[in-house]
């Protein structure tokens, strides 16, 4: 069973997914957490986290996103439901999420050169 009090510096990508693991198999809801249902459920959590910044302001929400407690953690609330489908979404699909977020970063630091994206940001072309 998860240890309650586990932290970044001590758990691996492995056991989040292992936590999402079991508590799908435990409810026997594999068949509820299909790539399809999860890759919804990812962009439903997103939302949910983009609905407490709503109508804020970047001044009002970086400062409440900084200082105010009950709005970080509500906010962390909604991080954590979109990791955790996230990680379920991995162990649907099995792939290994640090093999292919190592990929993708690979790819980005090849499309945005440090030296022309020094402090300024323009979509360069598709692909
Ligand atoms: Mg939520």
């Amino acid at each position: 069973v998860s240890n309650p009090n586990v932290n970044d510096s001590t758990a691996t990508v492995e056991s989040l997914r292992q936590m999402m693991r079991e508590f799908v198999a435990e409810r026997q809801w594999q068949k509820f957490h299909t790539p399809r249902n999860l890759a919804a459920s990812i962009s439903i959590e997103a939302a949910e986290l983009l609905e407490h910044y709503q109508w804020l302001t970047e001044p009002q929400a970086a400062e409440k996103s900084a200082q105010d407690p009950a709005f970080r953690h509500a906010v962390g609330e909604e991080l954590a439901d979109v990791l955790m489908y996230c990680m379920s979404l991995a162990n649907a699909l099995d792939v290994d999420v640090s093999q292919i977020v190592a990929a993708k970063m690979q790819r980005n630091r090849a499309k945005y050169p440090p030296e022309k994206f020094q402090g300024n940001y323009e979509r360069p072309a598709r692909g």
